[in-house]
């Protein structure tokens, strides 16, 4: 499960054809890294060194701090079509050899809202690590079965009673090792709701994964 060594040919291709296109963050026409990203904003970044736990979860990944530089990237590739976008907000993923999993279940979208966006953002980024690590994505085991509304917009004691009982796993998730992926953590509420249900529902492990993880979240101690 180890992708070092495709990003660091990636890197030596960049460093001998550096490329001058468009950062995935700022949008400036910039020379850009192996990620797509220009200079000014790869210094910007800031790395969660210890991104918390999630209770239900068995482990926690999440390398980046959600700070304004990831936002710009984030918010076109969640909700504007910007998928391509997933170049960065996947680069920094590395998926623990000792997981060992089974697959990977995105994180749900409503019917309603997959199909207003029409497509799921997590979904995007479960591919991505489904190709790097060999591990099939699975989306018929976790289903979002409330509409909730958008957590981005709700205070966090809101957020985590919107999410209660929002999602169903299916029975056939028992016995297996899930990587649960997500695309930020915020209250951390979605990938908790997740986790237990799957657990509920028989799952043997449960790990969990987002590209990056809010701040304030952290400085709280949740
Ligand atoms: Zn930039």
């Amino acid at each position: 499960m180890n992708c070092a060594s495709k990003k660091l040919g990636k890197a030596l291709l960049n460093l001998l054809f550096p490329q001058h296109l468009k950062c995935h963050c700022c949008g400036a026409e910039a020379v850009v890294n192996d990620y797509g990203i220009c200079e000014s904003c790869e210094k910007s970044l800031l790395f969660a060194s210890d991104p918390g736990s999630i209770e239900g979860a068995d482990g926690f990944s999440s390398p980046l701090l959600y700070n304004e530089t990831v936002k710009n990237a984030m918010i076109p590739f969640k909700y504007h079509g910007a998928v391509y976008k997933k170049e960065f907000l996947t680069h920094f993923i590395c998926i623990p050899e000792d997981w060992k999993a089974d697959c990977i279940v995105p994180v749900s979208l409503h019917a309603n809202r997959l199909k207003s966006r029409g497509y799921n953002q997590s979904a995007v980024l479960a591919e991505v690590i489904a190709e790097s690590t060999g591990v099939p994505v699975r989306e018929d085991l976790l289903f979002r079965i409330k509409d909730t509304p958008n957590q981005a917009r709700i205070k966090r004691q809101e957020r985590i009673e919107n999410v209660k009982g929002a999602f169903e796993a299916r029975a056939e998730c028992k016995g297996l090792s899930v990587i649960l992926i997500d695309d930020v953590r915020t209250t951390g509420s979605t990938l908790r709701e997740c986790a237990l249900e799957l657990k509920r529902k028989g799952a043997e492990k449960v790990y969990a994964v987002t590209a990056c993880c809010s701040m304030e979240e952290i400085r709280n101690g949740n």
